[in-house]
């Protein structure tokens, strides 16, 4: 029996991870949950799970919880690793916020089940230090690197010949550059294969978020960049594959549904039985396609390549230009193209840090939103 604290309990992966202990009583005991600000769902969460002891809210209202313990404020989450006695802790927070408690229950000795791709994006370099310090291990739930780890099971590490990332290419795979300039929210938010988060899935379309998963895979499994590539993979039914020296190409197959991918990290190396709407039917399944990545059309995965060689501080700024040129976009202060510009300009301007420690870290993150908000004219 595993005790379960969840971080970003009322998100999609968070709702997603409730189902998968739902659906096993025997191996989970859910004993804390965290959110932002969305009380009221957490509130919902709280008595439909009475084995809850601990509560962590960023937002400071009212609501009231039925348990022993609240934390409230932006503080919770720390609080909660620091106080609730847990084994495993699922990080599905979005965005930078989540590299603190990543490192804050990988230094208390638990291992981590991880969603938020922030925490390996922007601070890789401090938690690949402190996995090396604690002997603790990290768990991908990121449906790519989940299914890189399923197809390792295959092989030794000093047999990969590479990683494969597949990419959907996301909701403006079909159009040219000179098309994007005049794409609506609306239309980013409609990605053609996965329901999920707003930012995930603009930073599908930008391709941020392949950026990102190149340089987590890089982190997660220890490879150097030339070792990690990328194809186009329109359908996403092959999530991820490894390439051995032996030529066998691995690949994992599944169905658009994180919930697979959820209960391996919080099992593995154990495969339950797992209850999805939609599993994979291959007779149904009409074509696998493939294409070259293409670089100059998707900018940002060539950025993301660069910054995740340069390492240092550069992933933080990467990641903080990206998430306020996001918010920026939604909220139609910006263009489509202007993240991408947002991006490339924060990072060029950025102070490298070699050796950053978390401090650094927070600062270069902080600069970069400050930096691209000045860029385009907004206050501060
Ligand atoms: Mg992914």
């Amino acid at each position: 029996m595993k005790r379960i604290l969840l971080l970003g309990a009322t998100g999609s992966i968070g709702t997603q991870t409730l189902d998968v202990i739902s659906q096993h009583p025997d191996l989970f005991e859910l004993v804390g949950v965290c959110a932002g600000n969305q009380s009221a769902s957490l509130k919902k969460i709280v008595e439909d799970f009475p084995t809850i002891k601990v509560v962590g809210i960023a937002k400071e209202d009212d609501t009231e919880f039925a348990c022993d313990q609240v934390y409230r404020g932006s503080d919770n989450m720390i609080q909660c690793i620091q106080n609730c006695d847990y084994d495993l802790l699922v990080n599905a927070v979005v965005g930078f916020r989540g590299l603190e408690p990543t490192l804050a229950s990988l230094k208390k000795g638990k291992d981590v089940c991880l969603a938020n791709k922030e925490s390996l994006v922007a601070g890789g370099v401090l938690v690949r230090k402190m996995l090396q310090e604690t002997h603790t291990h990290l768990y991908p739930i990121d449906s790519e690197h989940s299914a890189i780890f399923q197809c390792l099971q295959a092989g030794k590490h000093d047999e990969i010949k590479r990683l494969i990332i597949t990419a959907s290419g996301g909701s403006f795979r079909d159009k040219s550059r000179d098309q994007l300039n005049t794409v609506t929210v609306k239309e980013a938010l409609s990605h053609p294969n996965w329901n999920m988060g707003k930012r995930i899935t603009i930073d599908s379309a930008t391709m941020v978020n392949k950026g990102f998963e190149v340089i987590e895979a890089h982190f997660l499994f220890d490879l150097p960049y030339d070792k990690i590539s990328t194809v186009l993979h329109a359908q996403s039914l092959i999530h991820s594959m490894v390439e051995f020296q032996d030529q066998a190409i691995i690949a994992q197959l599944g169905s658009a549904d994180m919930r697979m991918p959820i209960q391996y990290a919080m099992c593995y190396p154990d495969r339950p039985i797992l209850h999805e709407q939609h599993p994979l039917d291959m007779t149904e399944t009409l074509t696998l396609d493939f294409k070259k990545m293409d670089y100059e059309r998707f900018p940002m995965l060539k950025l993301a390549y660069e910054v995740g060689r340069k390492e240092g501080n550069l992933g933080a700024c990467f990641n903080g230009a990206d998430e306020q040129a996001v918010l920026l976009f939604l909220e139609e202060k910006i263009s489509f193209t202007q993240i991408e510009e947002s991006i490339q300009k924060a990072v060029e301007a950025c102070e490298y840090i070699k050796d950053p420690n978390l401090a650094d870290l927070k600062e270069t993150d902080r600069k970069a939103r400050q930096f691209v908000r000045k860029y385009w004219g907004l206050e501060i």
